[in-house]
């Protein structure tokens, strides 16, 4: 048995507090194979390195493990103050300084660069990819005096929807996070078989998608209810509406639960029935997070997205009819764009009705996207090139400055349309000091038919 000390380092509260799940579930498997957990949240601590130091002193571990969520916001208009490294390596440090126990880092970030991170941070060890079963394996190798190589990549198809741990809840993480955003996160299911050229998701959790039980994922939620009163969840899947329809059947054992649970989840555009999105919301659905990721066919189909603008609009609408607010999230600048696709896609933008859409300006690139090839076979990006600090596409037929200028033309006096993704922060920090909690965007719309559409900001 060891003693472990889990940190969760994550410090953004972009769009709103998020709570640490993985570090929730590794801590799930951790106990459940006999060892002694502490989960720290940095956070939640606010930003204490001196109590952190303290925190690990106490507890004295046999190891620490760093759990890393981003490199980086994905903000092409951030620079350095976008990136997250460089507190990682500081609370690495410290970590070291406080303890002479072995310092193991992972997390979603981590997967993405693992030799480049772990150099950069100077920790021990790596795991990439799922933890709830590799690390107890690490620390049984460390345990037994072995060696193990620094980078511990989780084998094999991955966990299978039941063994996939339950969240860990910490009393006083799930004050913080219900205090500040109103909900606590959840997985039905992981992996994403879509492709979308830019996106590391698929790399990270697979391909392949691994289902929880509905009713397994229903009592976690009774859990989550009866300790601790959560009553608002966001469903972390990389994408909700999965095509076998697996989401349907987790609403399903939602309603005959009879919980009063209200959720929100990352839905894909894809054909929905009025029946469907019927039965979604009498299970609790209150809001929908939709990546759309471009506004017209053509960049659509640079991002290889499998769904035309008409869907996204078609989907819109079903929304719109049963009164559950949508956010679009787009992104401008990918391949295929040109001023002429801006123009066309912000012409698209102005059909989708009382939404909200937050809109970005070029693509992070990242390691094993298919955007790395078409940025480097397009000279936008040298061979050379160090993806570990933020580096952006931007579609060589588009003039950046110009594009910039469209949007904020086209979005202004909306407050629904958000640009650049500064101004989303910017409201969401007014409303929380109103006393708005939870997703906040789904407050910028209004159903009601006497409301006029543009509302000055
Ligand atoms: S962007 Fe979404 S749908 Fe596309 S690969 Fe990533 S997680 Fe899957």
């Amino acid at each position: 048995m060891s003693k472990v000390f889990l940190l969760a380092t994550n410090t953004t509260t972009d769009p709103y507090p998020v709570y640490p799940l993985g570090m929730a579930v590794v801590a799930r498997a951790l106990t459940d194979a006999g060892h002694e957990v502490r989960q720290f949240d940095f956070l939640v601590s606010g930003r204490d390195t001196a109590g952190l130091a303290s925190a690990i002193k106490r507890f004295a571990p046999d190891c620490v493990g760093l759990s890393l969520r981003n490199i980086d916001n994905v903000d092409s208009f951030s620079g350095e103050s976008g990136w997250y490294l460089t507190q990682a390596r500081e609370l690495t440090q410290l970590c070291r300084e406080a303890s002479g126990a072995p310092v193991i880092i992972g997390g979603p970030a981590f997967s993405i660069m693992p030799e480049e991170i772990l150099d950069y941070l100077g920790a021990d060890f790596g795991i990439v990819g799922e933890g709830e079963k590799a690390f107890p394996e690490l620390l049984a190798r460390l345990a037994r005096g072995e060696q193990p190589e620094r980078i511990t990549r989780s084998s094999g198809p991955g966990l299978t929807g039941s063994d996939m741990a339950q969240p860990l809840l910490v009393r006083e993480l799930v004050d913080f996070y219900v205090g500040g955003s109103g909900m606590v996160n959840l997985q039905t299911k992981r992996g994403c078989p879509f492709k979308c050229v830019y996106c590391t998701y698929p790399c990270i959790e697979g391909r392949v998608l691994r289902l929880r039980e509905p009713e397994a994922v229903v009592e976690d939620l009774a859990r989550m209810n009866a300790e601790f009163a959560i009553d608002h969840v966001f469903f972390t899947d990389s994408v909700f509406n999965d095509p076998g329809g697996h989401y349907l059947e987790v609403a399903e054992a939602l309603i005959k639960s009879g919980l009063n649970i209200k959720w929100s989840a990352f839905f894909k555009p894809m054909p929905i029935t009025a029946g469907e999105l019927a039965l979604l919301k009498r299970s609790g659905l209150y809001a929908v997070e939709l990546g759309t990721d471009a506004s017209c066919d053509a960049t659509l189909a640079g991002l290889d997205k499998s769904f035309s603008f008409a869907e996204a609009l078609a989907f819109n609408q079903a929304c719109v009819a049963q009164e559950i607010p949508v956010a679009h999230f787009v992104m401008f600048a990918g391949p295929g764009e040109t001023m002429d696709t801006v123009r066309e896609g912000l012409a698209n933008l102005e059909r989708l009705e009382q939404c909200v859409v937050f809109a970005f300006s070029g693509i992070r690139i990242l390691p094993g996207t298919r955007l790395l090839d078409i940025a480097r076979a397009q000279g936008v990006l040298a061979d050379d090139t160090p993806l570990l600090k933020p580096a952006y596409y931007f579609s060589p037929h588009v003039d950046v400055q110009a594009m910039h200028e469209a949007m904020l033309t086209s979005f202004a006096g909306r407050r629904e349309r958000i640009f650049p993704p500064s101004e989303g922060q910017a409201r969401m920090e007014v409303m929380q000091r109103f006393g708005y909690r939870g997703l906040m965007w789904d407050k910028l719309i209004s159903f009601r038919k006497d409301k006029p559409r543009r509302v000055k900001t």
